[in-house]
């Protein structure tokens, strides 16, 4: 309910902001952003050869030490909050440069990766023809250097037509966020807008305009027990499961981008027994809260249809993860990088990510727009890579609309 107001407030107030068009590339600004790129290299492999995989505190807390004192050195103001629950020993980072202006902007990011402690010495940075390799090359330093870099620059230029810059590093990412959640939300609720800095696409060629959420639902399905010699005493839940999940194959939708997969399953306890309890459990992704409500919907109505009328099924519902949706800012956003990659005479790729990320639960405080790494490759993977070729275009990219944002042409200021 309460997204459901938030997305039509939303709606109203982007209305309100005038459309943004073309202009020429501000060369002045694109050699800064090529003269950026020789330190943000060295930054990244520096960050690269230092472990961070989530489970890794020591790593993770020698990368945080290494990254405070490089955004102190930048000019930012840092500070470091511990973690929350199972995480505590973490830290995530936050890094603050104040201006004069009005807009207040967040920049999201992760240090953490999905790589255990041992990798960095077993597979450290290497540079082969404009490709950097590393653990976390693929997801998501590029992102971690690039907007260490961008906020380094800003000082540089002296740009200060915002109210304030914030950096928010996440030590738990690939873990699902819970030791940085409350946190993550408390910036965003204080921001103007969002950029996150995950993927760019291997020739950084793309901005991320939705990713999809993850939901479950438990069938449980209850019959009565009964000797299996005489099961017509009896009222077999395991039956009547399948019977049900039968009826609920054909929830998912390609183009709406739902997937509804049944995973796991179990149903009596001997053979000799006819079952009186039964349990399936079912994956659900779904790019927006509609799609979760008309699949919840869709599964209660179906469970209420038993063929054996001596069980009863009930289906129980949860949205884990909200979906990061394709909302009317979110288009804004997107449409002014894609006029800002026309000033550098490139195409800009809008993608709708299947899979989920901090956008997930920054977007229902603030209207965000994700993807906006350097660039990345075969993340997860010890191929993974990030191309340095069009980190002088990510760097404008991101600068411009920094910049656009300030000038109220994306979102309303002030607000926050
Ligand atoms: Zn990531």
């Amino acid at each position: 309910m309460k997204a459901k107001c938030f997305a039509a407030a939303l709606l109203s107030m982007a209305m309100a902001v005038p459309a943004y068009g073309a202009q020429a590339k501000d060369e002045e600004q694109y050699k800064t952003c090529q003269n950026a790129v020789p330190e943000y290299v060295e930054l990244f492999k520096s960050i690269i050869n230092i472990d961070s995989g989530s489970n890794d505190k020591a790593g993770l807390n020698r990368k945080k030490d290494f990254l405070v004192d490089y955004l102190k050195k930048a000019g930012a103001e840092v500070e470091t909050l511990e973690a929350a629950g199972d995480r505590k020993g973490t830290y995530n980072i936050i890094a603050r440069i104040h201006g004069k202006g009005k807009a207040r902007i967040l920049l999201c990011s992760h240090y953490d990766t999905v790589w255990p402690a041992g990798e960095a010495a077993a597979r450290p940075f290497r540079m082969e023809e404009g490709r950097m390799y590393g653990p976390g090359a693929g997801d998501t330093q590029s992102g971690v250097a690039g907007s260490v870099t961008l906020l380094r620059m800003l000082r540089q230029m002296k740009y200060d037509d915002f109210d304030v810059i914030t950096l928010f590093l996440n030590a738990d990412e690939e873990l699902g966020s819970e030791g940085a959640l409350e946190q993550l939300l408390r910036e965003a609720e204080k921001h103007d807008v969002a950029f996150s800095t995950e993927g760019g696409g291997s020739d950084g060629e793309s901005v991320a305009i939705s990713c999809r959420g993850g939901g479950d639902a438990v069938l449980t399905v209850k019959g009565k027990r009964a000797h299996s010699g005489r099961p017509h005493l009896g009222h077999n839940a395991g039956v009547e499961m399948v019977r049900l999940m039968n009826t609920m194959l054909d929830l998912s939708d390609k183009e709406k981008r739902t997937d509804c997969t049944w995973t796991m399953g179990s149903f009596g306890t001997n053979n000799n027994v006819v079952p009186d309890l039964a349990t399936a459990h079912m994956d659900i992704r779904a790019a927006s809260l509609g799609e979760f409500e008309r699949v919840k919907n869709e599964l209660l109505e179906r469970a209420s249809r038993v063929t054996d009328k001596g069980c009863t099924a009930e289906v129980a519902f949860s949205v884990g993860k909200p979906p990061f949706e394709y909302s009317k800012s979110t288009a804004i956003l997107a449409d002014a990088a894609e006029s800002i990659y026309a000033e550098l005479g490139r195409k800009l790729v809008k993608t709708h990510v299947p899979a989920s990320s901090d956008a997930n639960w920054i977007s229902q405080k603030v209207p965000t727009l994700e993807g906006l790494g350097i660039s990345n490759a075969n993340p997860h993977q010890k191929n993974e890579y990030s191309s340095v070729k069009p980190a002088p275009d990510r760097l404008y990219l991101l600068a411009r609309l920094i910049q656009e944002t300030c000038r109220g042409n994306t979102v309303p200021l002030g607000a926050k």
